[in-house]
């Protein structure tokens, strides 16, 4: 077992006192592994019998998720095709609790790498608006790519402060989740780099990063709202003493319920949640979507005879970029899908219009394991179909596009993902 930092075990002493040696000796188990299967595009009942990898029960707090064995989880064919996530256990608790209902507004405060993300846009079945934002970049294209994989249609992906978002978004969303940047005590088995960056300090700067990320989140939620807030750190100045703090600024709120899972006492690592409503009051009105011109559609309705029979709204084109927008929210922000592109006159589809296409849907191209790891390493391939563009699937899962010319199908997964 490696050294956890003296001042936090005293700290957790103190706080566990029986528990306590129960408490370290979860750190003598390996951590927990689970996915959870993605609703968008498959019932937990068919995924079950569908895994790639062995599973081990149900998580009991996400319906989704299942406990699962082995390495690579994340690395498979079916991965790929989005039908699953892979998430820490105890992480799958926060978002049940937003108790999201059809057709909300719902805001992932802190969002990438995405799994909480992607949980939300299973609950929200496509209705409803969805903002994703993760301020860090880097990440934000990360959390771009999951929520595309996963076939999620009524999101919008930003890269901006809270207080930024908090300027454009006032009293609007019906549910905010903060996943907050925390001291990460609850990962130390899982990310040697959480024990090593760990201090006294590096709580308190947390701490104090948390409470304005709060505040952002409270100017953006609507009145009657719901807040959920989550951290997986033990730390109470990050977690009860955040809470107890944003109270006392803000009495006006109802603490709905707290909820900590420990490492021993649950099979998954530590995480923190709590949840808080706002009294009814202020409810920023529908944004309108620009008019939409309906030469916008032609491009991409001569390219769907034969390919697509899904049908999509809202449809405008941005620049070069066709989109399938969500209803009432500003056109820029590009909330929904991306179709394509129009290149010289002709449409090229967007990976993402592949991805959140349901069987039945599509003319597709079907293929066995080897092909599509080949297809996934970007590779050309062999085919007997006619020309033009097909979606590849796999197990009727589509993977992505190809274009197929005089029996060969050329590759067009995006480079960025290609395994
Ligand atoms: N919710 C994510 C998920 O389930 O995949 C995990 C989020 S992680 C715990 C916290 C995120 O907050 C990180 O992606 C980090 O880049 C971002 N972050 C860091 N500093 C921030 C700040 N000051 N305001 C908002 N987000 C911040």
């Amino acid at each position: 077992m490696f050294d956890l930092p003296q001042e936090f075990s005293d700290r957790m002493k103190d706080e566990l006192g029986t528990e306590y040696d129960a408490f370290i000796q979860s750190y003598t188990r390996p951590a927990e592994k689970a996915v959870r299967a993605n609703t968008l595009k498959i019932t937990p009942e068919e995924f079950e019998k569908l895994a790639p990898v062995p599973l081990d029960g149900k998580v009991p707090w996400e319906e989704s998720g299942f406990y699962a064995q082995g390495e690579g989880l994340g690395k498979t064919v079916l991965h790929a095709a989005g039908l699953y996530y892979v998430q820490e256990p105890s992480a799958m608790c926060a978002v049940p609790e937003l108790e999201i209902k059809s057709g909300e507004r719902v805001l992932d405060l802190c969002a990438a790498p995405g799994g909480k993300s992607t949980q939300i846009a299973q609950y929200m079945q496509g209705e409803g608006i969805l903002v994703a934002n993760e301020m860090d970049f880097k990440r934000h294209g990360i959390l771009k790519s999951n929520i595309e994989r996963c076939g999620v249609k009524n999101a919008a992906v930003t890269c901006q402060s809270p207080e930024n978002l908090a300027g454009y978004y006032q009293s609007y969303f019906d549910k905010i989740l903060v996943d907050a940047p925390c001291s990460g005590e609850g990962m130390f088995k899982k990310e040697e780099a959480a024990v090593r960056e760990w201090s006294l300090k590096n709580v308190q700067a947390c701490a104090a990063r948390q409470a304005k990320i709060l505040e952002s989140a409270h100017k953006m939620l609507a009145g009657g709202g719901r807040l959920v807030y989550s951290t997986c750190t033990f730390a109470p100045d990050e977690d009860e003493r955040q809470i107890q703090n944003f109270l006392n600024l803000h009495p006006e709120y109802s603490l709905v319920k707290i909820k900590k899972l420990l490492p021993h006492k649950v099979r998954g690592e530590g995480h923190f949640c709590a949840v808080l409503e706002k009294p009814s009051g202020e409810h920023a009105e529908d944004f309108r979507l620009k008019s939409i011109k309906p030469s916008d559609k032609k491009e991409f309705e001569e390219f769907k005879k034969g390919v697509i029979s899904a049908d999509f709204k809202n449809i405008v084109k941005l620049g070069d970029s066709v989109y399938s927008l969500v209803d009432n929210f500003p056109a820029e922000l590009k909330a929904g899908v991306k179709l394509g592109e129009v290149k010289g006159g002709r449409f090229e589809p967007a990976h993402a219009l592949a991805m959140c296409l349901k069987p039945k849907e599509f003319s597709g191209l079907e293929v066995d394991e080897a092909t599509a790891i080949k297809y996934l390493r970007g590779l050309t391939f062999d085919c007997t179909v006619e020309n033009g563009w097909r979606v590849v699937t796999y197990k009727g899962y589509p993977l992505g596009w190809c274009k197929v010319v005089n029996g060969v199908a050329k590759n067009h997964l995006p480079k960025g993902i290609r395994i």
